[in-house]
């Protein structure tokens, strides 16, 4: 009896030794790689809500101490506005008020954020205590259709353009309207001006940004770009059969291309079960709800739903599926992470916020990644691209 409880003991000891050592080896290779993270909506969704970054927030998903404690070195910074501009002035308007926004956040705070515009900057600037920031432009609407708009905002240190967000533009048509989940289009891809777009863009080392695309833009511009491609905030469709998300063969063009694909973290971009439970609470379950004779408040059925919702909520290992199938299909070298952080409602479990980051990289080590592929998939990937495009 005694003799087993010692060996019980021990074994209990061994197995917590092994697994403190897994834990620090995990660590250790999440602090000694560069991670980049490719897309965020803070500056939209935090920044502009009057909320300070540069200190840690009850609110959203993201600031800077969450950041470092996270282990991110890199930053994209997402300039996003909608369908509808938020003020009269127009969509490229917008996009400059989000880039000042950031640039006086970094002029505020020296210690805690650096910008870069390019490869060498970007490696220069990592520290251990501070953001690197960089710019990406999600929506071509943004340009309003005028070169020296895009001029403009190449001038001002963007990194990446999103060719179009939801809305399709003049130029391009978006995964949403192409797949009819959105607005009906005459003409679907690239007109020769969105492929002057990418040309300009491949000129002036500016990524072209593929993720929101429709399936005929996204064979377009691949047709046309001299430069590796980059979808910063986009999962795979075999997993995930939604609008947003790439199949087989877009993941096979971007590996041709030597371009890379960041997987987004939004449930109902990781989880096909997840996205079933959404559909069904969002029409027939609530209905049914609203139905009952002793009808319940707005508050009981808001409570039922997320209830719901979380209960299937996905977690670090569908993220690291999401990974995984890329891996397999094509190699370790075309896949990163563009979590979308402050621009999603809901988060995987064990994926909360930014400083959940970890969590990824030892699930990874777990299912026996070796450190040089994490060091691809956490942010080398996303450098080789950059630098392809803009040295
Ligand atoms: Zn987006």
């Amino acid at each position: 009896m005694q003799h087993r409880l010692v060996v019980v003991i021990g074994f209990f000891f061994f197995s917590a030794v092994l697994s403190v050592g897994a834990q620090t080896r995990s660590t250790g290779i999440h602090k000694r790689s560069i991670l980049v993270d490719t897309h965020n909506d803070c500056l939209s969704g935090q920044v502009l809500e009057g909320r300070d970054i540069s200190v840690l927030l009850s609110k959203g998903h993201s600031d800077y101490v969450r950041w470092k404690k996270g282990g991110l070195d890199i930053q994209f910074f997402s300039v996003y506005t909608g369908e509808t501009p938020r003020h009269k002035a127009g969509f490229f308007h917008d996009a400059l008020e989000e880039i000042d926004s950031l640039q006086h956040i970094i002029l505020r705070h020296p210690d805690k954020f650096d910008f870069a515009a390019s490869y060498r900057q970007a490696k220069q600037k990592v520290h251990r205590n501070k953001v690197v920031a960089m710019i990406g432009v999600e929506g071509g609407h943004m340009i309003e259709s005028d070169f020296s708009k895009l001029d403009t905002l190449i001038a001002r240190g963007m990194s990446y353009l999103t060719l179009t967000w939801n809305n399709s533009n003049d130029w391009a048509t978006s995964a949403m309207d192409e797949s009819g989940a959105g607005k009906v289009v005459q003409h679907k891809g690239l007109t020769d001006f969105g492929k002057q777009v990418v040309r300009r863009l491949n000129d002036a080392g500016v990524m072209v940004d593929l993720s929101h695309v429709g399936e005929q833009t996204f064979y377009d511009a691949i047709a046309v770009t001299t430069k590796p491609v980059i979808l910063t905030h986009s999962s795979v469709w075999a997993l995930c059969p939604v609008f947003r998300n790439v199949k087989d063969d877009q993941i096979k063009a971007v590996a041709t291309n030597g371009g890379v694909i960041c997987i987004n973290f939004y449930p109902a971009f990781i989880s096909k079960k997840f996205v079933e439970v959404k559909k069904y609470w969002e029409g027939p379950g609530k209905d049914s709800l609203l139905k009952l004779s002793t009808k319940p408040s707005p508050d009981a059925i808001n409570t039922i739903i997320q209830t719901a919702l979380q209960q299937n909520m996905p977690g670090v290992s569908d993220v690291a599926d999401h990974i995984d199938y890329i891996v397999k299909l094509v190699g370790d070298d075309y896949v990163g992470i563009g979590a979308d952080y402050d621009g999603i409602g809901y988060v995987p479990q064990g994926l909360e916020d930014v400083t959940k980051y970890p969590n990824l990289t030892e699930e990874l080590k777990r299912r026996g990644y070796s450190n040089s592929s994490i060091r691809k998939i956490l942010g080398g990937n996303v450098l080789r691209v950059l630098k392809a495009n803009r040295p």
